[in-house]
């Protein structure tokens, strides 16, 4: 009885020793990862547009022997490797590059340019570092393949095209990820930025990003003479009052204390100074936590704008247009807490740290409104000296979609990888009925 208590601590004890990847596996894929990050980073692709970023990732993970299926919601890949019983579990990364012209003056800067969807002649540059997740799940693919004896179930890696604003993963979806192939336990995905030195990696329990409303309001006025404006009704003016009354929704409506961002990013009116237009039309974002303020504020901003028309005397009433909705990241709470420590145990403790939600959005909120408990987490991009430089000044880093956005390669890939395969080696030690009893609590 006693020898066999002893085999078994062994044996449990050898197995947590083994879920945690050591230097040498991740060194031994390094070159790998690294060699795709530089060529990636050099050759970037816009939304929707990610052809041989797709084809490198997929011929990549196939020869690290993952079944691969390209082509899922355009551009998007999806590369599976089997072991045996257990849950399917999900990591993903995002394919696309951003229409921004780099200027880190790195020796591997992109200097793509290409037209955009509008034909618009734009350059082009990886300034949200998914060329750094695409070269950590290469990585963590190639440990993950070399030690299937530490896991068991089902690996499930995505490439996910067009994240930045046109919600690729929606269209990954509605093409089958979830019905032409498993449907995950878990969904794991990371987002590397500035916020931390490289090196560490940030737990957001809960809500870990913002709700995030796209509106486009068209203000109709009655067009004629710059020179006879008793004769018109200037959408102009109706629209510059407007913003400035929208601008009271977060300082006077929203309750102090509570997350709201309102921007309005363009507005469009007119040809010509001798001209009154007879309509107006602006863009705006709205940024949130919660539901309830997120509606307040949509309620707010569709209430102002037709209340402003009405007191210009326009001829016909806005329209107020919310073309995108995306709901916030939210990140399985007993999920969060579970993942610490292999995090901790690969990482340090001192490398894991919890985080603060942020307000930039995010479409992996998609795989979570499947109904897919998620764990979303952040990898730190920082040069740690710069980093310390910057918080003793009290300067910002770049952050991602800079120009200057370059994050420290070398430590925060190899943290990246580690972190990646110390997750993904805890969910599949588990069973599917295990991962369903720790993640039934209902999203509040
Ligand atoms: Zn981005
Ligand atoms: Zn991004």
């Amino acid at each position: 009885m006693t020898s066999r208590r002893f085999c078994l601590i062994l044996l449990l004890g050898s197995v947590s020793f083994a879920q945690t990847p050591n230097s040498e596996e991740v060194e031994s894929v390094y070159p790998d990862a690294h060699a795709l990050y530089l060529d990636l980073h050099e050759h970037p692709e816009l939304s929707k547009h990610e052809t041989q970023t797709a084809e490198k990732l997929a011929a990549r993970v196939r020869s690290a022997g993952y079944d691969v299926t390209e082509h899922i919601g355009g551009t998007g890949v999806v590369a599976i490797l089997k072991n045996g019983p257990g849950p399917t579990i999900m990591l993903r990364t995002e394919l696309d590059a951003l229409p921004v012209e780099e200027k880190t003056g790195l020796p591997y800067a992109s200097k793509v340019r290409t037209k955009d969807d509008a034909g618009r002649d734009v350059p082009v540059m990886h300034a949200c570092g998914h060329d750094l997740h695409m070269a950590a799940i290469l990585g963590t693919a190639e440990v993950m393949a070399h030690s299937k004896n530490t896991w068991h179930g089902a690996l499930m890696l995505i490439g996910q095209p067009a994240e930045e604003g046109f919600g690729g993963a929606k269209v990954m979806i509605n093409d089958g990820l979830f019905t032409r192939f498993p449907k995950p336990d878990v969904a794991v995905a990371l987002h590397v930025a500035n916020t931390f030195p490289a090196g560490v990696v940030g737990i957001t329990p809960g809500v870990y990003n913002s709700n995030s409303d796209a509106i486009r309001i068209t203000i109709y006025g009655k067009g004629g003479h710059g020179a006879a404006p008793h004769t018109t009704v200037d959408p102009i003016v109706i629209a510059a009052r407007t913003i400035l009354a929208l601008q009271t929704i977060v300082s006077r409506e929203v309750k102090p204390g509570e997350m709201a961002v309102l921007t309005v990013g363009y507005i469009q009116a007119g040809t010509k100074n001798n001209i009154i237009p007879d309509q107006a039309e602006m863009g705006l974002t709205v940024r949130t936590y919660k539901q309830d303020v997120r509606k307040q504020v949509l309620a707010a901003v569709t209430r102002i704008t037709k209340a402003e028309a009405a007191a210009a005397g326009a001829p016909r009433e806005p329209l107020v247009d919310r073309y995108q909705g995306d709901d916030s990241v939210y990140n399985d709470p007993a999920l969060a807490q579970r993942l610490r420590a292999p995090l901790e145990a690969a990482l340090g403790k001192e490398n894991v740290v919890t985080a603060e939600p942020i307000t930039p959005s995010e479409d992996f909120s998609y795989y979570v409104e499947e109904g897919i408990p998620g764990f979303y987490f952040s990898l730190g991009g920082a040069d740690p000296q710069k980093f310390a430089d910057a918080k003793a000044s009290g300067t910002m880093l770049p952050s991602n979609h800079s120009p200057l956005f370059a994050p420290d390669v070398d430590p925060a890939l190899h943290t990246g990888i580690a972190a990646e395969v110390a997750v993904l080696r805890n969910l599949l030690s588990s069973t599917p009925e295990e991962l369903h009893k720790l993640t039934a609590t209902q999203r509040p």
